[in-house]
């Protein structure tokens, strides 16, 4: 062929009238480096480049007669026959096998699904035998049931927590008012008493307003609640509520060695957790006994100690303090009206201002608890 895709010599062996059938244009031979099949007419022909110069591209070609059948094929068809059946009934098993395990997954997760109620939140779906699919499922709806766990143990938290800080103002509103009634009065004794009620009813409407704070938990709205105070000042002012009950058991409650130290802190949060801190230094200490409250600067932070000389708390039990409901002695506190929730609730105070705490005791000798403020302190003294 030359490049004008003419042929232009031509020789075939022991073939007859074979001219017609090698004059292919050159355009047709595709790959002019492979072998490549043509039909014309009844022959099979095969082309092949061996050489090529500036003006002409000599081939190789062969031609054949074309078989009806060939043995290669037949084989083939043979083999589809039987095979294709075989592998569309083996893929329909091994589907119908797949889809039984999803469906089956599926269905036993449905059914633990309508199983749980408000009280199973703690329970999670199992993933481990379903397929991918299934398990991403039940992952999304084990996340789902952590979120709502938490929602609901806040929830049920909160009413725990409300009516253990609530009890004790409502029993002096009532007690004031059933003193009140007692016997007839005069005009400024009945004020006396309306206005301790109001003040108690006050305390009792902040501290629902601060539970109702821990409940949502949203700390951002916590920090910007935050304001400078002295923590001196503040010190004093818990030291000075927490007077009453120390008289009662004649405890020598007092303030020892205070600078004067400002903080960024929520107010009535941190009082409470102070209070309880306090109070718990005077239930747990014996009559006319000591409790020394100090604030001082360990190089590093501001320190605030709560010392007493009460019973101890033991090495085992120190590990549970801060629980939920966590009582050493039960019996005892149960008359005496304890729940157990004051350190929960003084350590998720100091945890939202990022201030720790840390309680050493020893049995029988006494009680030291710690709070530091990092950071966000400033001494102006
Ligand atoms: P409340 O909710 O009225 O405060 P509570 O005092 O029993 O009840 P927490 O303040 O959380 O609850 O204290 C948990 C437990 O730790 C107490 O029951 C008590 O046994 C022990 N405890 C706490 N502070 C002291 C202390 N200063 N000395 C000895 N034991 C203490
Ligand atoms: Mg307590």
């Amino acid at each position: 062929y030359n490049k004008k895709s003419k042929s232009i010599v031509h020789m075939s062996v022991s073939f007859q009238r074979s001219e017609d059938l090698f004059k292919l244009p050159l355009h047709e031979l595709v790959g002019l480096y492979s072998i490549d099949y043509y039909d014309k007419k009844s022959y099979r022909v095969s082309s092949m480049l061996v050489n090529e110069d500036d003006n002409v591209k000599t081939f190789i070609q062969l031609a054949r007669k074309k078989v009806s059948s060939s043995p290669y094929l037949d084989n083939l068809l043979l083999q589809l026959v039987f095979s294709v059946p075989m592998i569309v009934l083996f893929l329909l098993i091994i589907t119908n096998r797949l889809l039984k395990r999803s469906i089956q997954s599926f269905e036993i997760t449905v059914d633990a699904v309508n199983k749980l109620s408000a009280h199973d939140l703690k329970k999670r779906l199992v993933s481990d035998n379903a397929p991918l699919e299934i398990r991403v499922l039940i992952n999304t709806f084990n996340a789902l049931l952590q979120r709502l766990e938490e929602s609901f143990n806040r929830i049920s938290s909160f009413s725990a927590d409300a009516s253990h800080e609530l009890k004790t103002p409502l029993t002096v509103i009532l007690g004031e008012a059933e003193v009140g009634l007692r016997k007839e009065r005069t005009p400024l004794e009945y004020q006396t008493i309306l206005h301790d009620i109001i003040e108690e009813g006050q305390y009792v409407k902040e501290i629902i307003d601060q539970l109702f704070f821990l409940a949502r938990k949203d700390t951002q709205a916590f920090t910007r609640s935050f304001q400078e105070l002295y923590l001196d000042e503040l010190l004093l002012d818990v030291v000075e509520q927490a007077q009453a009950i120390a008289k009662i058991k004649s405890i020598n409650l007092y303030l020892e060695n205070i600078n004067p130290v400002t903080i960024l802190a929520n107010e009535v949060l941190l009082k409470t957790a102070l209070l309880n801190l306090v109070k718990n230094a005077i239930t747990y200490s014996s009559k006319g006994s000591e409790v020394k409250i100090s604030l001082y600067n360990d190089n590093k932070a501001f320190v605030v100690e709560i010392k007493d000389n009460g019973c101890g708390i033991s090495a085992d039990a120190l590990s549970y303090i801060f629980e939920r409901f966590y009582r050493v002695d039960k019996s005892r506190s149960r008359k005496e009206g304890r729940t157990g929730l004051g350190l929960s609730i003084v350590k998720t105070i100091l945890d939202i201002h990022h201030y720790s705490i840390s309680i050493e005791s020893e049995l029988e000798k006494g009680t030291t608890a710690k709070i530091r403020f990092p950071n966000l302190l400033r001494d102006i003294g």
